[in-house]
């Protein structure tokens, strides 16, 4: 464990969800978001983030926290925009922080009524889910990218839904594998190549076999041209989850390429 390492760990309030929505603000004002409480007028509000202004080039949906155990999903979306702000002011962005700020506070995966949330985006009538389809109607998303963490993982994983063209999986992964290595043996029953779950059809068989439409399946069939899930294993390093989340980011940046 090096200095940075030790410094993260004794300081962290990763599930802190006051101090996280403080620092959106911050990074809303100093990237010109517009900064929208989707839900909640108390405690735990969810906000969504968008650019106030029209911008062209290729759209980026980013977000986490959807499972309230993950907290490292949250802190490094949150420590890559602010490490990323000009990139923030140039290309259109949509980022929801932190999707269920209750599980988050309280280290569980489902929200306060015990729902998934991320096996609910078939159902527009759960208020937050509702929120969320109306804040990102009429928005084309070069990649949509999903950050998680997987208590059963022994290393990182990335689902990925695409259509054609070149897989980023496999380059997004070897960039953070220096950080953590990546996840071998079954998924889910299956086992990933170097990492990467590639589909490209047979969605709607696994929306039945999870019993709920998941956020990257329904981002993915209603126009995202690639859909991204990435997840770090629970057990390793706080400080090394966090940094693969950034990574990953960067990469995901990195490789489709400017806003412009
Ligand atoms: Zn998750």
């Amino acid at each position: 464990m090096d200095s940075d390492e030790r410094a993260y760990l004794a300081a962290h309030r990763s599930h802190d969800a006051d101090q996280l929505l403080k620092s959106w603000r911050s990074v809303a004002r100093k990237a010109d978001l517009q900064i929208v409480r989707l839900l909640g007028g108390g405690g735990d509000p969810v906000i969504g983030l968008r650019n106030r202004h029209p911008v062209q080039g290729n759209g980026l949906y980013l977000s986490a926290g959807i499972h309230g155990d993950e907290p490292a999903a949250v802190q490094g979306l949150l420590q890559w925009a602010e490490n990323n702000l000009q990139s923030l002011r140039e290309r259109p962005v949509v980022i929801f922080p932190c999707l269920n700020p209750w599980g988050l506070s309280n280290n569980r995966r489902e929200d306060a009524e015990g729902r998934d949330l991320n096996r609910s985006f078939d159902c527009p009538g759960i208020p937050i889910i509702g929120a969320i389809l109306d804040f990102i109607s009429e928005r084309d998303f070069a990649v949509a990218v999903s950050l998680h963490e997987d208590f059963d993982a022994n290393g990182t994983y990335v689902y990925e839904l695409v259509r054609q063209g070149k897989s980023l999986g496999e380059d997004l992964l070897e960039r953070v594998e220096e950080i953590i290595p990546r996840h071998r043996g079954r998924v889910e029953g299956m086992i990933p190549k170097s990492g990467v779950m590639r589909r490209t059809r047979g969605l709607m068989k696994i929306v039945r076999e999870l019993v709920g439409m998941p956020e990257s399946i329904h981002l993915f069939l209603n126009g995202a041209r690639s859909a991204l899930t990435f997840e770090t294993p629970s057990e390793y390093s706080l400080y090394r989850r966090v940094q693969c989340h950034i990574r990953f980011l960067e990469g995901v940046v990195d490789l489709i390429g400017p806003g412009g």
